[in-house]
């Protein structure tokens, strides 16, 4: 999808523009009139309950949810190119005892050669210079089921940084991580947006690193609640409303 002229007040550098949007399912309304537009190089988070809808979003955005509305793209100074989304899913599990590696994660992901046979030479060169992307390289020859939450994060942003994409979405990628693991993955993706100039849309219950590292945030409890500077929308009595909190974050 494209923006056909770059049309609206953001022109050239808005890469995704959500319309009207509405998902219903059976006789759930699940999102109701969601409006929001994502800037070029920009990190926004998704804040609100749990149910509210979040997760619902970005799989509309990725296509794999029905909606009503419009959710369009646009890659600046390549009208005809397709856009790349890279996708970081909510607490994928593996089992301890799943002998697959990092590498052969990979390479299912990355080569037509089947697993079970084993890297090339070259195909590990590869997965070393995706790895080194999130500086986890010595990761390589670790069984996934064993990775801790923050190690785990690193490598499936790796994955999904191949092909690189234009927009990165991440459900939740700090469940699950301790609170040096968050500052660290967080600072990463500040390090990778900049980097590769990549868009960032996720979602997160923790609220404390939004000043630091978000942009834009937008509160969701099936609509749009509140949406701003981290700041503004963190004091919002909106958000004390539901979240049931008294006073602001900190
Ligand atoms: P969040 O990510 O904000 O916690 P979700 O988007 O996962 O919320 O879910 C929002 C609501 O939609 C929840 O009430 C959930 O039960 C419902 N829901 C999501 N996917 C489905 C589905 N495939 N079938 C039925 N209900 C669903
Ligand atoms: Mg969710």
């Amino acid at each position: 999808m494209n923006f056909g002229n770059h049309g609206g007040s953001c022109g050239h550098s808005c890469c995704l523009r959500i319309q009207g949007m509405s998902v219903k399912i059976g006789n759930q309304q699940i999102l109701k009139d969601i409006n929001l537009h994502m800037h070029c190089g920009e990190l926004i988070a998704l804040i609100g309950p749990n149910g509210a809808g979040k997760s619902t979003l970005l799989k509309s955005i990725l296509g794999q949810q029905e909606y009503e509305g419009s959710i369009s793209f646009a890659v600046p100074g390549q009208r005809n190119r397709k856009l790349k989304i890279g996708y970081v899913p909510q607490s994928p599990a593996f089992d301890p005892g799943d002998p697959v590696t990092v590498a052969d994660l990979f390479a299912c992901c990355m080569s037509k050669r089947p697993a079970f046979m084993g890297l090339s030479n070259k195909m590990r060169e590869q997965v070393l210079e995706c790895l080194s992307r999130v500086h986890e390289e010595a990761l390589i020859d670790k069984r996934v089921g064993v990775l801790s939450g923050g190690e785990l994060q690193r490598v499936l942003l790796a994955l999904a940084l191949e092909p690189m994409p234009n927009i990165l979405i991440l459900d939740e990628p700090l469940s699950g991580v301790d609170v040096e693991g968050m500052e660290s993955l967080m600072d990463m993706l500040d390090e990778i947006r900049r980097t590769y100039d990549l868009s960032i849309l996720m979602t997160t219950h923790d609220f404390a690193m939004l000043p630091e590292y978000a942009d834009n945030v937008v509160l969701i409890n099936h609509e749009i609640v509140c949406e701003g500077k981290p700041l503004e929308v963190l004091s919002s009595p909106q958000f004390r409303e539901v979240f049931h909190r008294k006073g602001g974050v900190r």
